[in-house]
């Protein structure tokens, strides 16, 4: 791309990532275009967030259609498409609750928290505010998610002090002996997304959320990453059959366009006053949101979704079987995958030369290759994808 282009980049915008200069002008589907017009393969929806691809002609119509009517008012007014999402997400994902729409992940963690804060001040005698959390979890970049988030490379003395009350253990046996008086919530994802792409056992997470039901402890799923159908179903929890007090959601649901949620069975738990926020549930980005649904859930009612997945699982896995020497273990759910690989250096070799060979891919922790496809992606484009992977791997081998 060109060196303006970047040089502009570079003198303007805070440096917080690491960019790879490549200038995308055009997607379709999983594809990308960049502006010489060469094409990628994206294996990363955008860190899953373009749950229905690049350039989707229904969400752009919707999107369109509505702002060309009203983008935004506030939230001191109804808003139809907020009340109609709100409904769809109650009904999708069976659970009796109400929501509020936030405008990120780490903002709709902070409002979970917030419920759990008021819950252990106004339902017990004694004031009752720690939050539990797990090791290799990632709960946002808010300083409160921060504190949250179980890496202590996170917790940098930069922007210490950090809000008291939360505290992480290593494995979810170790929930049980950290609980005390004063623990309010358990939060944890079920499969740890930026942490490696970890599911946790369904077996081990059920009974801990049977314990926290019979002690009136809050169980909150931060489902930002594993929601709106990544792992097969609306939500993990529907697919470990748990029903948990608050459930967070954000990436997939827009398709691109920001915005969480909140999702609680204490549906009584807010007084107006209590939380808010100017965009949260704004016209633009929940008529987005429930085309973004409208097709997902074709998708997954047709038996497209399905067989998407056991079809990329199966490329994977040949790719997994194939390359033994760089990969040291198969992981995840759904269309949320990763490849563990022998070291940090060889991942991002990997990431890089896949890059090269026009296959988007991404790491999680310290060494996995995470792949969050599109849930629309389509077979040519995962035979393209791998094929470009497995090239780009062979390379690798050459030295
Ligand atoms: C990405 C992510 C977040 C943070 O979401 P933002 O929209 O970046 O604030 C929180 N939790 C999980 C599990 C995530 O994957």
């Amino acid at each position: 791309m060109s060196e303006q282009l970047e040089q502009m980049d570079k003198e303007y915008v805070l440096h917080t990532y690491a960019r790879n200069y490549v200038n995308f002008k055009k997607g379709i589907n999983a594809t990308l275009f960049d502006e010489n017009d060469k094409d990628y393969i994206d294996f990363t929806s955008g860190i899953a967030v373009c749950s229905v691809g690049h350039g989707n002609k229904r969400v752009a119509d919707k999107i369109y259609e509505q702002i060309s009517n009203i983008t935004h008012i506030s939230n001191l007014y109804c808003i139809e498409p907020q009340a109609k999402l709100a409904k769809r997400l109650k009904e999708l994902s069976g659970y009796d609750i109400r929501t509020f729409f936030s405008n990120s992940g780490a903002e709709a963690n902070e409002g979970a928290i917030k419920i759990a804060r008021k819950y252990g001040e106004t339902k017990f005698e004694n004031k009752r505010y720690k939050v539990i959390t797990l090791e290799h979890s990632f709960h946002g970049r808010t300083i409160t998610t921060v504190k949250a988030t179980g890496q202590s490379s996170m917790h940098t003395p930069n922007f210490a002090p950090y809000p008291d009350g939360f505290s992480y253990h290593n494995k979810i046996d170790d929930i049980y002996n950290s609980i005390d008086n004063e623990t309010v919530a358990v939060m944890i994802e079920l499969v740890q997304g930026e942490g490696g792409v970890q599911p946790f056992d369904k077996k081990e997470i059920q009974e801990l959320a049977k314990f926290l039901k019979e002690n009136d402890i809050l169980l909150i799923i931060d489902e930002v990453q594993t929601g709106v159908f990544r792992t097969g179903e609306f939500l993990a929890s529907n697919l470990y059959e748990i029903e948990p007090d608050i459930v967070t959601l954000a990436k997939g649901l827009g398709g691109g366009v920001p915005i969480g949620a909140i999702m609680t069975t204490h549906k009584d738990i807010f007084s107006p006053g209590d939380h808010g926020s100017t965009f949260g549930g704004n016209y633009l980005v929940t008529a987005a949101a429930l085309e973004v649904l409208d097709i997902l859930e074709e998708v997954k009612d047709s038996g497209v979704l399905d067989e998407t997945i056991i079809y990329f699982n199966a490329k994977l896995n040949e790719i997994y079987e194939k390359n033994r020497e760089i990969f040291t273990d198969n992981v995840g759910l759904g269309l949320m995958r990763g490849l563990r690989v022998k070291d940090a250096d060889t991942l991002a070799l990997v990431i890089k030369t896949a890059f090269e060979y026009g296959v988007l891919v991404l790491k999680a922790g310290k060494n996995t290759l995470r792949l969050l496809p599109a849930l629309t992606i389509s077979k040519e484009e995962i035979n393209e994808g791998f094929k470009r992977l497995e090239n780009a791997l062979d390379k690798i081998k050459q030295g």
